[in-house]
C-alpha cells in the first residue's frame, strides 16, 4: 500500500490560497467557505491487511439501517427530478451495494466502482455489478450513464476537480450527478470546531476521521458545493436536502467500534454530550445533506 498526503496550498474551488485555520492540518478558504484537511490517504486500498482497527463487517452493519433510510430518500428525489424514468445508475465507491440494492429494486441498472477487495466481494455476493477499481476505472465503461452518484464518498478523493470532469465525461448529456456528503454547517461540524479553541479535538478529529486510513479531505456546505460544481458545468437541479447522521441507537454502536479502554471512556463521555445535545442538534441545520445536479451545460 502506498501513503499519499493530501497537502493542497490553494483552494480546489477559486485556486486562492488556503489558510492554516482551527488545527494544524486544517486550512480554509474564506472566500469560498470551504475547508481542507492535510491529512494521509492510503491510495492503494486492495490488499486485505487492514490498518484500520475496525472490522469492515461490524462497520458496514452499524451504519445500515440509518443509511437504507436515507438512500430511500435519494431515490425518492430522484424518482421526482426524472419522472419515475429506470435509469442506469453508477455509484463511485459502491462499499458493500447498500445503495446498489436499494436502486436495483426500484428497477434501476446499476453499476458499482469499488476498490476495497472486501467490500467488492461482499456487494457480488449480493449479486451486484461492481468493477473493482478506482474511478475513472482502467477500462472505460461500455457506455455514458443517466446518473453518476458518490455517497459519502467525494470528501474522500484528493482531487476532485479532474473527478467532476470524469463523471462529465462518462455522463449522457442530460445526465444527473448526485452528490452526498457531510456538511460544514452542520451543527456537530460547528461544535467541534468551537471545541478546537479550547484545545478539545477528539470531536473535530472524528469529523474529519484523522485516524481512517481514508481520512475526510474536505469539507463542503451548500455554497461551496455549487460554486466548485457549477466551475465544471452542472447546474443543481435541486436546493441543499438535509438527511440525518445521527440515531441515538446506531450511534451507540458505530461509537463501540473503538474498543480500546480510552476510547471507551471517551465514546462514553462523547455519547452523554450527544444526548444531552440530542434536542438541539435535532431542530439544527443536518450533518449531511446532498444535491442533485444537471450536466446540460457541459459539452
Ligand atoms: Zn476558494
Amino acid at each position: 500500500m502506498s501513503l499519499e498526503k493530501s497537502v493542497q496550498l490553494h483552494c480546489p474551488i477559486c485556486r486562492g490560497t488556503l489558510v492554516n485555520k482551527a488545527t494544524s492540518f486544517t486550512s480554509y478558504c474564506k472566500s469560498c467557505d470551504y475547508w481542507h484537511g492535510n491529512l494521509t490517504v492510503a491510495i492503494d486500498s486492495t490488499d486485505d491487511e487492514s490498518v484500520d482497527a475496525i472490522d469492515d463487517q461490524s462497520y458496514i452493519t452499524a451504519l445500515d439501517g440509518l443509511r437504507a433510510k436515507n438512500f430511500q430518500i435519494i431515490l425518492d428525489e430522484l424518482a421526482r427530478q426524472t419522472e419515475g424514468v429506470k435509469l442506469s445508475i453508477l455509484d463511485v465507491g459502491c462499499a458493500s451495494g447498500s445503495f446498489m440494492s436499494l436502486a436495483r429494486a426500484r428497477g434501476h441498472k446499476v453499476t458499482g466502482v469499488e476498490p476495497n477487495k472486501k467490500l467488492c466481494t461482499f456487494a457480488r455476493k449480493r449479486g451486484l455489478h461492481v468493477i473493482g477499481d478506482y474511478f475513472p476505472p482502467a477500462d472505460p465503461f461500455p457506455s455514458k450513464f443517466d446518473v453518476i452518484i458518490f455517497n459519502d464518498v467525494f470528501e474522500h478523493i484528493p482531487d476532485i476537480n479532474s473527478i467532476l470532469e470524469s463523471c462529465k465525461a462518462n455522463l449522457k448529456d442530460d445526465g444527473l450527478l448526485i452528490l452526498n456528503l457531510p456538511n460544514s454547517d452542520g451543527l456537530i461540524f460547528r461544535i467541534a470546531r468551537v471545541l478546537t479553541a479550547f484545545k478539545v479535538l477528539g470531536p473535530w478529529n472524528r469529523l474529519w476521521q484523522v485516524m481512517f486510513k481514508t481520512p475526510h479531505l474536505h469539507y463542503f456546505n451548500h455554497r461551496s458545493l455549487n460554486k466548485l460544481s457549477q466551475k465544471h458545468g452542472f447546474k443543481p437541479v435541486t436546493g441543499k436536502i438535509e438527511i440525518p447522521t445521527i440515531e441515538v441507537g446506531g450511534f451507540w454502536s458505530r461509537l463501540q467500534l473503538d474498543r480500546s479502554v480510552t476510547g471507551l471512556i471517551k465514546n462514553i463521555i462523547f455519547y452523554m454530550g450527544v444526548l444531552v445535545l440530542y434536542p438541539v442538534i435535532r431542530l439544527s441545520e443536518k450533518d449531511t445533506f446532498f444535491v442533485i445536479y444537471r450536466g446540460d451545460d457541459i459539452r
